[in-house]
């Protein structure tokens, strides 16, 4: 019998039946809660009425209408609404599936924009599995330990990460810029640095917000550097934080944006977007890909950014972000172990240590397992794997994140005890 490879490492044992809203129902029987959306893709809920009959209609349309062959409504449209979002000056963009593909798009696109070499990205960020996503991947060594040589032109410089050290932000932000000029002095000058490449908020790494004095302290050394400043919305753009883009938390606003996941509810798509000045230093057909900007994938990206709009999710994200993080916080006082509690809108962390204060993995996997008994499915992160993610529907009810923080309390009590 084939069965699937165990280098699929897979969270919960559930098999899906169907899903609706923020509920999966497994082939157990089981109505569970889902906190995970996928890792933060189905930014609608699984199968919003509005997104299902969107892609339905498409699909009787054209299902494939490869667009460097020939283009197509869908992706024309997504463009236009995209445009009402994007960061002013950032008005030409282009398609790819997934958001590796896109992350290495945007390698391409720096390197070809300014002539440089070099690639800056900051230690605990997640970019993708594909190699070169890869080399700037530092979230864990699960994406990255047994695949060298990886790709060349990579430098990590510091996260601003005053948890693990005991510092206050403000310390923690100073030694991370600090470091970085001194890499920008010593290693990797300004003449050979393409870019900066950082997520508004570390999301494999550990759900934690990038201090915004750091996004604007890389803001200010790409323009005095020439230097293009990538941002990696992937995970926290669309509405997850409780802001459009993540970025939108700080005054720092990039030269390049990569968004993917919750663009699209769920089907595969990516868009990096940049200025037309830039993308014209990149030659015609440099970038593209056989099943880029696929049409089912953009008529549901409109419709989400429709139901976005029409359903104000992004304040439903904010408002419901703050309910969870004080519910979260409240949890807190009842778990010494439960380190800290952070996050921006529904993209929220709970940090684990042990009594000597080193990362707890062990509790944050205890968490996420005894979660699945309370029919609430969850997600670990972090580079030391100590961190349970949690990532709602931007539908999400507030009953709903009342139900999650019951279970989420219920799941520390048998975990933690
Ligand atoms: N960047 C970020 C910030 C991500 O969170 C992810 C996926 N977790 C990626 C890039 C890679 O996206 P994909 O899995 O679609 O290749």
């Amino acid at each position: 019998m084939t069965t699937l490879s165990p280098v699929l490492k897979q969270a919960t044992p559930v098999v899906v039946d169907h899903a609706l809203g923020s509920w999966i129902h497994g082939t157990d029987g089981r109505d569970y809660l889902d906190f995970t959306t996928g890792i933060g893709v189905t930014s609608t809920g699984h199968c919003h009425p509005r997104v299902v009959e969107a892609a339905r209609e498409q699909v009787g349309s054209i299902i494939h209408a490869q667009y460097t062959t020939v283009m197509h409504k869908p992706l024309l449209q997504l463009t236009e609404r995209l445009g009402e979002y994007l960061p002013a000056g950032l008005d030409s963009v282009f398609y790819a599936t997934t958001g590796a593909e896109a992350v290495e798009a945007c390698v391409r696109l720096a390197r070809m924009a300014t002539g440089r070499p070099n690639i800056i990205a900051f230690h605990g960020g997640f970019h993708g599995r594909t190699v070169a996503a890869a080399s700037l991947t530092t979230a864990g060594t699960k994406f990255r330990s047994g695949f060298a040589p990886l790709m060349a032109g990579v430098h990590i410089a510091p996260f601003p990460y005053a948890l693990r050290y005991g510092w206050d932000e403000e310390t923690a932000v100073a030694f991370a810029l600090k470091e970085l000029d001194y890499l920008l002095q010593s290693i990797s000058t300004p003449a050979d640095t393409a870019a900066f490449l950082i997520e508004p908020v570390l999301g494999d790494g550990g759900y934690l917000p990038t201090p915004v004095a750091f996004l604007e302290g890389l803001r200010e050394r790409a323009d005095r550097h020439g230097i293009a400043l990538i941002f990696d919305e992937v995970q926290a753009g669309v509405g997850r934080t409780g802001k459009f883009w993540g970025h939108q938390w700080s005054a720092a606003s990039p030269d390049i944006l990569i968004t993917a996941k919750g663009i699209a509810s769920g089907f595969p798509i990516s868009a990096i977007a940049a200025s037309a000045e830039t993308m014209g230093k990149a030659w015609p057909g440099s970038q593209g890909g056989t099943y880029g900007g696929n049409a089912v994938a953009a008529a549901a990206g409109v419709a989400t950014l429709d139901v976005i709009r029409d359903e104000k999710l992004v304040e439903n994200a904010a408002a419901r972000g703050d309910q969870l993080n004080a519910g979260l916080r409240d949890l807190q006082t009842q778990f010494p172990g439960l380190a800290d509690v952070r996050g921006r809108g529904l993209m929220q962390g709970l940090e684990f240590f042990t009594a000597d204060g080193e990362p707890d993995a062990a509790a944050a996997a205890g968490v996420q397992q005894a979660a699945i008994d309370q029919d609430l499915l969850l997600l670990t992160c972090g580079g030391y794997g100590n961190v349970v993610r949690v990532i709602p529907a931007l539908n999400v009810s507030d009953t709903e994140i009342a139900q999650g923080l019951e279970r989420i309390g219920a799941a520390m009590k048998v975990a933690l005890g």
